[in-house]
């Protein structure tokens, strides 16, 4: 997709199974299962689509999905296929890892960061994009490395203490440009400095919307995951921020949704939806 002098590829690092409870918080189940089927494990599937931009100063990639060091158990719980992965679809794309040259994170949970790094041979932690810098945001690290019973299952340090090692992470405090034309905003609500990646040029904005709204399901206001840690902070930003979509026609990328990369939010009689862009 071309907007201005920016070109944007949804990528895929394939699937990944979420209980679908936890994905749509406290929406009844014979609501969200006519959005997202659940399997006999009460599953719902998602993809994982990291965002590659091209055009600006320097070829970036929006999140890396869940890579290849998840162990059988953590494969078998959360039924990761990865059978099409970021890698086949960096090449689809015309690019190696190798030509990545800065990664960003939108947050630092292991279905977004665990691409990062890979386990080499002899057992080490490597960044995965091996010309790259990473950037984070420094609140995020904070809380990445410090967790607490209710998110330590999602901060995995293998995905991202590596990169500190290595000399390849730059942690931002605040909101702001990181490449001409992209900047990152806070959003709090899923963590509390999770932030979305607003992209403009040529007068058209796009918005890598990340965990604020995970799915297309997930632009009504009150579906939202389980999974966040301030649930009214989520309603409060993504009621303003979907009005504003709206108004101002972005293109709004949706990181798990497993049909749809990337549409409109329009509303008809009040109802809010999403119109696919067509890839
Ligand atoms: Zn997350």
């Amino acid at each position: 997709m071309t907007l201005g002098d920016l070109e944007l590829t949804p990528l895929l690092d394939g699937f990944l199974r979420l209980d679908g409870g936890a994905m749509f918080g406290v929406v009844p189940k014979p609501l969200w299962e006519k959005r997202a089927p659940a399997d006999e494990r009460n599953r719902i599937r998602l993809a994982m689509r990291p965002l590659l931009v091209r055009g600006s100063t320097r070829t970036l990639l929006i999140d890396a999905g869940i890579g290849s060091k998840m162990d059988p158990k953590g494969i078998d719980i959360y039924g990761i296929d990865r059978a099409r992965n970021l890698d086949q679809t960096l090449a689809d794309a015309g690019l190696s890892a190798d030509d990545v040259e800065l990664v960003l994170a939108s947050h630092l949970h292991f279905d977004h960061a665990g691409g990062f790094t890979d386990r080499a041979a002899d057992g080490s932690l490597v960044p995965h994009f091996r010309r790259a810098q990473y950037i984070a945001r420094t609140g995020e690290w904070d809380d990445a490395t410090h967790p607490h019973e209710r998110n330590r299952a999602s901060y995995f340090a293998e995905n991202f203490v590596p990169l500190r090692e290595a000399g390849v992470l730059t942690l931002v405090p605040g909101d702001g440009e990181i490449v001409p034309g992209v900047r990152v905003v806070r959003t709090g609500g899923h963590t509390m400095h999770h932030q979305i990646v607003l992209i403009e040029s040529g007068g058209r904005t796009a918005v890598f919307a990340a965990d604020l709204m995970p799915t297309t399901a997930h632009v009504d206001p009150p579906w939202i995951m389980g999974y966040d840690l301030y649930p009214m902070d989520t309603l409060a930003f993504k009621r303003a921020f979907v009005r504003e979509a709206i108004d101002r026609a972005y293109v709004v990328f949706f990181e798990h949704d497993p049909e749809i990369a990337a549409g409109y939010i329009r509303e008809r009689d009040g109802r809010k939806y999403v119109e696919p862009i067509q890839p």
